[in-house]
C-alpha cells in the first residue's frame, strides 16, 4: 500500500461519511492560494470537517502516522500559507461555515472558521452593525484572516484582526481544544494566547471557532480624491491628516498607472481635468464616515485644508456611486496587475511618516534593477502593495529584497498583512533579528513539537 492509501485509509477511518477526499475527487485549487512566486503542491488527502470534534480526529490520526496537517481557508492568500507540505494533509473550513451567534448586547460575533468576511458582514448589517476589518477580496474566511492578521483599508480606523479578534477555540497539536479570551473587552489573566493564534498562519494551532467585535454601522460616507504631481508629497500629507485628529475611515495612495489600469478595467470616468491628470503621478483616496451629515461634512473640509496646503493639485469630492465603484476597482489592483504581466508583489510596511522618504527609495531601486514597480497601499499605515514587472528571477529578486532590506532599515517589516507564508519565508529569515527568530522557534517548538502544523510557513 502507497503511504497516501494509507494516509487516506487512516483518515476514512476516523471519519467516515465522505468528509475525506483523495486522487481524483481533489481539484487542483487545494495545491495553490493567490501567491505569484510558490510552487503549487497537491496534498496526499483534503478533510472537509463539520464540527471541532472533527479537526481534533483528523489532528489525532495525523499526529498518529507522522503526517503534516495545512489549515485553509478560501485559499485567498497571498503568501502561500495554505499551500500543503508534500504528502500532506489540508484541513478546509468550506462546511464549517455557521454564524453561531450576533449578540447585540456585547456587540459580538461567534463564528466558525470558514464563514466569509462577505457573509458575516451581511449579517451583522441585519443588526445595524458591521465587522469593519474590509480587505479587499470578500471571499475570503475568517479563520484565514484570523490566521493571517488580515488588515484592509479601513485598518487606519478600526486597526487590523488582531484588534477585534476576542476569543478562540483552538484545536492544538496534541489534540487537545483549547478556548482562549471570550466575550470580554479586557483580559489580564496570563499570557494572551489569543493574540498567540492571530498572525500565527497555521502553524501553532487549528482555529475551529472565532469571537469577534462589531461596530456601529455609520450612515455618512464622504469620498475626495486628491490628485498630486509628486508622489512623495502625496504620501508626505498622509501623517498631516491623521494627526489632524479627523480621523479617516480609509486613506489610500494609488499611482497614476495603477489608478489608470483599475479605473479603464472597469470603464469608471472619474471626472479629473486632463490637465491636471496629464502632470498628476499618484492620488489620495480619503473616506470619512460619521453617524451625522454635517460632521462629515466638516471633515471633508478640514481634509481639503490639508492637503491642499501639502501639494495637492485639485480636490474632487466623489458622488457616492462613484466612490463606491473607485474602491470596488481598488479592490481589483491585484487581479489588474497580475493580468498586466506582474511577477511579484510586495507587502511591506513602514511606519507612516517614513513613507515618502521609502517611497523615493523604491524609485530608485526600480531605477538601477531596470524594473517596474507600480503600485498603491493603505497610505494611512504605512502600508505599500507595490507590484514589481521584472520578467528575470535573480533581478527580481533582487528587487524585492533591496525594496524589504530598504523597508526595514525604515523601521518597517516583510509584511504588513498577507503575512510570510512560504512566498516571503526566506527574505524574512534574512532580514529579520536573529534571535526574535529564535523566541519565535521557541514559541513552535513548545506548541507543536512534531511540526505537525503547516511545515514551511514562517520559519
Ligand atoms: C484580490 C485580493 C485582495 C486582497 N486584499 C487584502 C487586503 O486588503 N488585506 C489583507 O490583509 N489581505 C488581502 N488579501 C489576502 C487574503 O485575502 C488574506 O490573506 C485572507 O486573510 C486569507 O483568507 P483565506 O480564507 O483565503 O485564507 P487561506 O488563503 O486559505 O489561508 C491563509 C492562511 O491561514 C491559515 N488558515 C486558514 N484557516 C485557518 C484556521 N481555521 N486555523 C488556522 N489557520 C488557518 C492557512 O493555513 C494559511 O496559512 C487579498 C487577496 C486577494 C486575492
Amino acid at each position: 500500500m502507497t503511504q497516501t492509501n494509507r494516509i487516506v485509509e487512516e483518515l476514512r477511518r476516523a471519519l467516515p461519511d465522505g468528509k475525506v477526499l483523495s486522487d481524483s475527487e481533489i481539484s487542483e485549487d487545494y495545491s495553490h492560494d493567490e501567491a505569484y512566486a510558490t510552487v503549487p503542491q497537491m496534498p496526499a488527502a483534503v478533510v472537509l470537517p463539520n464540527a471541532t470534534d472533527d479537526v481534533v480526529a483528523v489532528v489525532d490520526t495525523a499526529a498518529r502516522i507522522g503526517v503534516s496537517v495545512t489549515p485553509r481557508g478560501s485559499g485567498t492568500g497571498l503568501a502561500g500559507g495554505c499551500i500543503p507540505a508534500p504528502g500532506g494533509v489540508v484541513v478546509s473550513f468550506q462546511n464549517m461555515r455557521s454564524i453561531l451567534e450576533i449578540d447585540t448586547a456585547n456587540n459580538v460575533a461567534v463564528v466558525e472558521p470558514g464563514v466569509t468576511l462577505r457573509e458575516l458582514d451581511e449579517e451583522a448589517a441585519k443588526y445595524g452593525l458591521a465587522y469593519p476589518i474590509v480587505i479587499g477580496e470578500k471571499s475570503a474566511s475568517i479563520g484565514g484572516m484570523v490566521a493571517t492578521n488580515a488588515g484592509g483599508m479601513q485598518a487606519v480606523k478600526y486597526g487590523v484582526t488582531r484588534n477585534h479578534v476576542l476569543g478562540l477555540e483552538v484545536v492544538l497539536s496534541s489534540g487537545k481544544v483549547i478556548h482562549t479570551g471570550g466575550k470580554l473587552f479586557k483580559l489580564s489573566s496570563g499570557y494572551d494566547l489569543t493574540q498567540l493564534f492571530v498572525g500565527s498562519e497555521g502553524t501553532l494551532g487549528v482555529v475551529t471557532e472565532i469571537t469577534v467585535r462589531l461596530v456601529p454601522r455609520m450612515e455618512y460616507r464622504t469620498t475626495l480624491l486628491v490628485p498630486f504631481t509628486d508622489l512623495v508629497d502625496a504620501t508626505a500629507a498622509v501623517p498631516k491628516i491623521t494627526s489632524s485628529g479627523i480621523g479617516p475611515l480609509i486613506l489610500e495612495y494609488i499611482d497614476a498607472l495603477t489608478m489608470d489600469a483599475i479605473t479603464r478595467d472597469v470603464g469608471l470616468e472619474l471626472g479629473i481635468d486632463e490637465s491636471i491628470k496629464s502632470k498628476c503621478s499618484a492620488y489620495l483616496v480619503v473616506v470619512l464616515e460619521d453617524r451625522v451629515e454635517s460632521s462629515a461634512e466638516k471633515g471633508m473640509e478640514d481634509v481639503t485644508a490639508i492637503v491642499t496646503a501639502n501639494g495637492a493639485e485639485e480636490v474632487y469630492v466623489l458622488p457616492s456611486p462613484v466612490a463606491m465603484r473607485l474602491l470596488e476597482a481598488r479592490d481589483r489592483a491585484h487581479w489588474m496587475a497580475k493580468a498586466n504581466g506582474a511577477n511579484d508583489i510586495v507587502d511591506v510596511v513602514v511606519p507612516r511618516a517614513a513613507m515618502a522618504d521609502f517611497m523615493q527609495s523604491v524609485s530608485e531601486i526600480s531605477q538601477k534593477m531596470n524594473s517596474l514597480v507600480v503600485g498603491c497601499g493603505h497610505a494611512g499605515d504605512g502600508n505599500v502593495h507595490l507590484s514589481v514587472f521584472q520578467p528575470d528571477p535573480d533581478v527580481r529578486h533582487s528587487v524585492v529584497l533591496s525594496i524589504l532590506r530598504s523597508g526595514v532599515q525604515f523601521g518597517g517589516g516583510v509584511s504588513a498583512e498577507h503575512g510570510i507564508g512560504k512566498a516571503k519565508r526566506s527574505d524574512f529569515i534574512e532580514l529579520e533579528d536573529a534571535a526574535k527568530l529564535d523566541v519565535m522557534r521557541k514559541i513552535k517548538s513548545a506548541l507543536d513539537p512534531a511540526g505537525l502544523f503547516s511545515p514551511g510557513n514562517v520559519l
